[in-house]
């Protein structure tokens, strides 16, 4: 062998060495977490990172509404979405732009995921990460978005630019599993007062929805969320189940919203495995203990990646069954429009921490309701047929990237009008929400000059437009103020129901 052989084999052997070195810090280790990261260093970050990682690559999946580019990092053993063998992973953090710790546990994680001791999870898993889908609240360490909007509650409405880009990304690769990662402040004045708060590292839960897949809701509850809860505590952060209320006395617990406007829900109810963590915030939105929150959300990630990997198989075919539920032409079904939380009889032992003793402990919650019941069912029609000039709606179809067709009559279509009668009101956790008496009436044609558009529920998004387009819906577009205008008292409303006894039998 010659020499300059034995240099070159040296050289060849050496590479990935050398490639392991240039392996840039991420922000949070390169300032040691004495600060946060800005949006120029997470850009600048990810963007080097990728230059050299052969499994990592960067996505610009929109625009901000200051024009910062929201950025998608995925991971893929090949190239990302195109092995329909993989399970789909999305992970997306900092939709409240004051929630930091999810932004920087989610540039640990890309960190972690580097390394080649992690690389066997892209044996089953294509993975994707939005470390920080509102960077101007992020930059302002403000909640809300720089239209002043709360994005985890725009999701059925769609207005703003980043909840548009996050789904029409969820769209593009209909991810099969989802987390939405927050944070959570629990030093409230009442709960102060009443003398303890809460003091998990993090909190996790799955969807509520009583229209998500029940196997998909069981499989949560039963075997990820336990996993994951023991993934964090081997590792030791304190974790317990996401149970928003309290404090205890003065209002019930529950297991959070069944509204299907936030991250979870909105991806849940399209019959994904889908899930929301949330570590606990620092005082006044401080970065107080930076270090040690950035790593629990991060490891609430890898732990659920965890799970992924080892039940992916299984996630996938819960997935696609469920999801064919929804897409294929809809079997005469109930869809719940209006619920309520109701206890089992069960007792919550909540974790606390004690302002007196300065300690943990548990505090047994009477008042907890971890059960969603339904009020009001409805028949779920095969389509909804929207005026073509009501512009509100039409924008919205778009928005929400539906499947719409024009509508053409045809002799056998059954066609369905509500008459709004009263419009009276409902408690919807703790608020008001209008609440209108409707009755159904058949019509014999179809309304004379009328053009309508035609959105079939034979679409992932089929449960979501019930919700949306009923006018006694909790959760429907009439109970935003953008669509107040579209029911009115004593009036008809706009959006018809059709039911085609043909289109049943139609053969794919
Ligand atoms: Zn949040």
């Amino acid at each position: 062998m010659t020499k300059q052989l034995v240099f070159f084999l040296t050289i060849l052997l050496l590479l990935p060495l050398m490639a392991l070195n240039q392996t840039l810090l991420p922000p949070p280790l390169q300032h040691d977490f004495l600060k946060l990261t800005s949006y120029d260093e997470l850009s600048s970050y990810i963007n080097e990172v990728s230059k050299t990682s052969g499994r990592m690559k960067v996505e610009i999946i929109g625009q901000s509404v200051k024009g910062r580019n929201l950025y998608a990092v995925t991971f893929s053993e090949k190239e990302f979405a195109i092995d329909q063998n993989k399970l789909r992973v999305l992970l997306f953090a900092q939709q409240h732009g004051n929630e930091q710790s999810g932004k920087e546990g989610m540039l640990l994680l890309i960190h972690e995921l580097l390394k080649p001791e992690n690389r066997y999870l892209f044996e089953k898993i294509d993975l994707a990460l939005i470390p920080q889908i509102n960077p101007d609240g992020g930059e302002m360490n403000t909640r809300r978005n720089a239209n002043k909007v709360d994005l985890n509650r725009n999701h059925m409405i769609l207005t703003e630019p980043e909840t548009i880009a996050l789904h029409s990304f969820f769209d593009r690769y209909l991810f099969e599993a989802t987390l939405d990662v927050h944070e959570y402040s629990p030093y409230g004045e009442p709960w102060e007062h009443y003398g303890y708060r809460k003091n998990s590292d993090i909190t996790m839960g799955a969807a509520t929805n009583l229209n998500v897949a029940l196997a998909i809701r069981d499989l949560s509850n039963q075997e990820l969320l336990p996993f994951v809860f023991n993934y964090l505590k081997e590792r030791k952060f304190s974790a317990f189940t996401y149970c928003p209320g309290g404090p205890p006395e003065e209002s019930y617990i529950r297991h959070s919203t069944f509204d299907v406007n936030d991250g979870r829900q909105s991806l849940g109810i399209q019959n994904t495995f889908s899930f929301i963590q949330e570590g606990m915030n620092g005082k006044d939105d401080s970065i107080e203990n930076i270090r040690h929150r950035s790593e629990g959300q991060m490891t609430g990630m890898r732990g659920m990646l965890e799970y992924c990997f080892r039940n992916a198989g299984k996630i996938k075919t819960l997935v696609s069954e469920s999801r064919k539920l929804l897409t294929e032409p809809p079997v005469p079904t109930m869809v719940s429009i209006q619920s309520i939380h109701k206890s089992n009889g069960s007792i919550l032992p909540l974790p606390l921490y004690s302002y007196a003793t300065g300690k943990d402990t548990v505090v047994n919650v009477k008042d907890y309701r971890p059960v969603v019941a339904s009020l009001t069912d409805t028949e779920k029609p095969e389509a909804y047929l929207i005026p073509a000039d009501c512009t509100l709606l039409t924008d919205w179809v778009k928005r929400q990237s539906l499947k719409q067709i024009p509508y053409i009559y045809n002799p056998g279509d059954r066609i369905q009008q509500y008459h709004i009668g009263v419009i009276d009101s409902i408690d919807f956790e703790g608020d008001r929400i209008v609440n209108p008496v409707v009755t159904l009436q058949e019509l014999p044609v179809i309304p004379a000059g009328k053009k309508f558009i035609r959105v079939p529920l034979d679409q992932l998004k089929g449960n979501l437009i019930i919700l949306a387009l009923e006018p006694q819906s909790m959760l429907g577009l009439v109970t935003y103020p953008q669509f107040a205008s579209i029911i009115q008292q004593e009036k008809i409303f706009p959006v018809l129901r059709l039911h085609n006894n043909f289109i049943t039998n139609h053969t794919k």
